[in-house]
């Protein structure tokens, strides 16, 4: 009581909050699950664009299972995040075709 509005709830945590929602793949993440989230792409996405830069092969299985905990826990699948990273790369390449 006391609260007017509560629009959110997390779909990870259960934690309700007001505001900062990420809403990706069906899910409502608290800003605390967003910041999970956004560091395990931005982690792989780092380390890929790293590798292509001094040209060496990237392989984006290989940082995702570094996270597999996390990914886990936020109940995503890998392949949800592989594509969120492949699509985030994908966005700076040039285009080669
Ligand atoms: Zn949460």
């Amino acid at each position: 009581m006391g609260v007017e509005h509560v629009p959110y709830k997390c779909s990870v945590c259960g934690k309700t909050f007001e505001g900062g929602a990420l809403i990706v793949g069906g899910k409502i993440l608290c800003p605390d699950c967003a910041r999970i989230y956004e560091e395990i792409i931005d982690e792989c996405l780092a380390e890929a664009l790293e590798k292509m830069i001094n040209g060496e092969k990237v392989v984006v299985d290989q940082c995702l299972d570094n996270h597999a905990n996390d990914i886990s826990r936020l109940g995503f699948s890998k392949s949800h995040f592989k594509a969120a990273i492949l699509s985030r790369l994908a966005r700076v390449l040039p285009r080669q075709v």
